[in-house]
């Protein structure tokens, strides 16, 4: 495997893996969330040793691959433009290129896809990407192929992702699979199967390679990360027919945490997906503890109204929520908390709405992620509940709660003014190539001018000014956590 610096892009070194003997060319790209991203580097690795090597180049490729996902109409839409893509450069430049679809879309559509999109040669699920190798021979034999069955025990534990578009400082590294929450209007348990968590060696060793590649932050990915739970595989709700000595070697994720924590004390640890009814106090004081793990914690909570929740299938209430977020305050005063919100969900009311202005400006969340209730085809929600609320009142309802976020993020902001904070140095400033950018602790964007800092770089910043979401400061030395 030789590892080889393309051109300066955008101000950011891209490091791209390949095998000089691999002849093939593959164009991949994805959407929808971090695991689609992660997962897509499983795919190319797997693929690499099929003689791929990757291309940025969609009209030189051999293998075209889309990562697909399926949260919202939109995201679908998304995929569906860029197949016109594919077919137009296919039929005009490239008329030897294979199709390939991935992920969530794949899994919620399955045979459907190959019927609907005829650029379509391949529809692979997000569980069965090892079966790439077989499945590209049928397409190679001119049939269409089709692998969506999803496991109770596949985790891609034992493949080494190739690292996509990495700039060689921050990476992601997934750590379970799957979700057993059935929130009512979500299709991940429909299309990324039951939760089952990875063997913590596994997770340590690419941690390892990644530390010895020069990596500085990882980023532990699950959809449900809080109900990490290794006991030697198997799915987590088969947890109670394991042994007494299964249960009792068994890794939750505050263990895990604590593990990288410690083995890498100068590589730094965010997490991400939580879930609320989920978290254990014990992540939180494991974040207190220890300087590497990040005070930063994504808590979607989707509504401020305890009787929506309910009809969410969301398994806590409001004021158990509100309990959480004051646990968090009080173990990490300093932690940043941001938050997923979905306006208009079916028999939404003003009231229901109005609670879930006041959740936020009780919680005073740093930024989140706000969206318009999207009925998913083959949720609980879309077979039981009618899509009553009218777009025009979710959109109005989205912009109350985007312009509220907006005066928090602004008041959380500036909680750093005149502050001195360590920022790990990940690209350069998109509006100045004069400027790095980077993320402090809690997550916060910072720019400042680069002098002789270079990317990977621990720096500490002197505060100076802010806008909504962004630090500016001054650079005045490494910080702590470099580590020469
Ligand atoms: S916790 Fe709920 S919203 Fe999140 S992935 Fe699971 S089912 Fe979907």
């Amino acid at each position: 495997m030789e590892k080889e610096i393309d051109e300066k892009k955008q101000g950011t070194s891209l490091v791209l893996e390949h095998k000089e003997e691999n002849t093939k060319k593959l164009f991949i790209e994805s959407y929808g969330c971090a695991m689609n991203f992660s997962d897509s580097e499983i795919v190319a690795s797997i693929l690499t040793e099929q003689g791929y090597n990757t291309t940025q180049n969609l009209e030189e490729a051999d293998l075209v691959l889309v990562n697909t996902c399926s949260i919202r109409d939109k995201a679908e839409m998304t995929v569906r433009k860029r197949l016109e893509k594919y077919n137009a450069v296919k039929r005009s430049i490239n008329p030897g290129m294979k199709v390939g679809v991935l992920g969530c879309m794949a899994e919620r559509l399955k045979s459907q896809f190959l019927e609907e999109e005829k650029i379509v040669d391949m529809v692979v699920g997000p569980d069965a990407y090892k079966d790439l190798p077989n499945l590209l021979k049928e397409v190679e034999e001119g049939r269409d192929a089709i692998n969506v069955i999803l496991s109770k025990d596949e985790t891609y534990g034992d493949i080494a992702p190739v690292r996509l578009n990495s700039n060689g400082v921050n990476a992601f590294v997934s750590i379970t699979r799957g979700c057993d929450n059935m929130c009512t209007f979500c299709v991940v348990p429909f299309t990324r199967g039951r939760e089952r968590s990875r063997e913590p060696q596994s997770i340590i060793e690419e941690i390892q390679d990644l530390w010895n590649r020069g990596f500085k932050e990882v980023c532990l990915l699950g959809q449900n990360v809080d109900s990490y739970l290794w006991y030697g595989g198997g799915l987590k709700k088969d947890f109670d027919k394991a042994t007494d000595m299964q249960k009792a070697t068994a890794t939750d994720f505050a263990q895990l945490l604590e593990q990288c924590a410690v083995a890498f004390p100068k590589m730094r640890f965010r997490f991400s997906t939580s879930n609320p009814q989920d978290m254990h106090e014990e992540v939180l004081h494991v974040i207190a503890k220890y300087d590497n793990v990040c005070n930063y914690i994504h808590l979607p909570v989707q509504s401020g109204s305890t009787r929506i929740l309910k009809e969410m299938n969301r398994q806590h209430t409001r004021e158990e929520y509100m309990e959480l977020v004051d646990k968090i305050k009080r173990i990490i005063p300093e932690c940043s908390i941001s938050q997923d919100m979905i306006t208009g969900f079916p028999t939404e009311t003003e009231e229901d709405h109005q609670d879930t202005l006041s959740l936020m400006e009780y919680v005073e969340y740093d930024f989140g992620y706000m969206f318009a209730y999207s009925e998913r085809p083959g949720t609980l929600a879309a077979r039981k509940m009618k899509d009553d609320v009218p777009e025009e009142v979710k959109k109005r309802r989205l912009q109350e709660v985007v312009d509220l976020q907006q005066i928090l993020s602004e008041k959380r902001t500036k909680r750093f003014l005149g502050q001195t904070v360590e920022i790990l140095i990940e690209k350069e400033s998109k509006k100045s190539d004069k400027h790095w950018s980077g993320r402090n602790s809690e997550n916060v964007v910072t720019v400042f001018p680069k002098e002789h800092y270079k990317e990977g770089d621990f720096v500490l910043v002197k505060v100076t000014d802010c806008t909504t979401a962004t630090l500016i400061g001054e650079a005045v030395g490494y910080g702590p956590m470099q580590t020469n």
